[in-house]
């Protein structure tokens, strides 16, 4: 990979993402699965959440990742590591950077429904009463920080190259807006939840109570649930509600109110 290469990447990455949120906003606005009471209210919605993106972009991917690990300046480096020995071909690596991160995903993610600390910042991107594509980037600072700390550590330990995960991330985050998106996806599509964790299968994940919000964990691939015995298959395009319902009010919904969750909610008993 040359440096011609990664800012390549870096222009599909930020196109496809800010042309993906644009085109969910507009299909969303013509043809809601759930429609927002009004206009207003789903331009406070997604404001709310890009306004989450926009500090995770400050701490997590600019303070932790940029400055803290050199993340930018590491992206060509290929630092020896566990599989430095097998010599393997690249497509070889991608396959492995995109499985095994993907399983890592799938366990952090069950993790952060059972073990309370990092419910309590998973609960940002739960509380959400309205699930679409701007959702997909509703995640808590510390959650997209912990995520970075846990693939870049991985890239190095097996020595993969680190401009893999601008590939991973073109493919994830596209997939997130769409798994999030506020739109019934044609039948064809769907029918890739053999494989992939598709729109109707994470919306599951969304509903606030048991069993679905413990089930359909998994990030990319559909496998992890159905090995793990956490997949539900699903019997609607989405639950019958969203969100959490202690998180519901304004004081946990305004952009203030979701990044101090983590600490405000630590006072709610439990289950949030
Ligand atoms: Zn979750
Ligand atoms: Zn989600």
């Amino acid at each position: 990979m040359t440096a011609e290469g990664v800012s390549l990447l870096t222009s599909i990455y930020l196109g496809l993402f800010v042309g993906g949120l644009a085109f969910f906003w507009l299909w969303e606005d013509g043809a809601p699965l759930r429609p927002f009471p009004d206009a207003r209210a789903r331009r406070r919605h997604a404001l709310r959440n890009l306004g989450v993106l926009a500090a995770v972009i400050l701490f997590a991917d600019l303070l932790v990742g940029s400055w803290l690990l050199r993340a930018g300046e590491r992206v060509l480096e290929t630092p020896p590591g566990l599989l430095t020995p097998l010599a393997l071909p690249i497509a070889a690596q991608v396959a492995i950077a995109f499985v095994l991160i993907d399983a890592i995903e799938y366990g952090l993610h069950r993790l952060a429904h059972a073990w309370r600390p990092l419910w309590l910042i998973h609960t940002v991107h739960h509380s959400d009463p309205h699930v679409d594509a701007t959702t997909g980037v509703r995640n808590h600072p510390l959650e997209t920080t912990v995520a970075i700390v846990v693939r870049v550590g991985l890239y190095l330990a097996l020595g993969l190259p680190l401009w893999i995960e601008l590939v991973r991330v073109i493919v994830v985050n596209t997939l997130f807006l769409w798994q999030h998106s506020n739109v019934v996806s044609p039948r064809w599509l769907e029918a890739l939840r053999l494989v992939f964790v598709t729109p109707a299968v994470h919306r599951q994940h969304h509903s606030p109570v048991p069993p679905l919000i413990d089930r359909n964990f998994g990030q990319m691939f559909s496998l992890w649930d159905r090995i793990f015995g956490t997949y539900a298959e699903p019997q609607s395009e989405a639950p019958p509600e969203y969100g959490l319902r202690k998180l519901a009010g304004e004081h946990w919904q305004s952009l203030p109110g979701l990044l101090l969750t983590p600490l405000r909610a630590r006072l709610v008993p439990d289950p949030l």
